[in-house]
């Protein structure tokens, strides 16, 4: 059963596939197919998530996992998922 405390989207680029990167808010680490952040290690806070998402988007926002790219991939619309706590 899914808890509230489970995160299904990326803290840093707002993807989700589904799976879960915190179940019952314990780390599961997943590597994000799009950034590449692996739940569970550093950047752990706000700041530091909004720093790495920096740096991903100045670096081009390459894709950890190139197939995982929709052909219709919108990035806007996916920061727009991230949770509010990790904007
Ligand atoms: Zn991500």
């Amino acid at each position: 059963m899914r808890s509230i405390e489970d995160e299904e989207v990326c803290r840093v680029c707002g993807y989700t596939d589904g799976d879960l990167f915190f179940e019952d808010t314990w780390p599961t680490h997943i590597i994000c197919s799009c950034c590449g952040w692996e739940s569970g290690t550093p950047p752990l806070d706000v700041s530091g998530t909004r720093q790495y998402r920096g740096y991903w988007t100045g670096q081009g926002v390459e894709w950890s996992s190139r197939g995982a790219r929709p052909k219709d991939w919108d990035l806007l619309k996916q920061l727009r998922n991230i949770p509010e706590d990790w904007r």
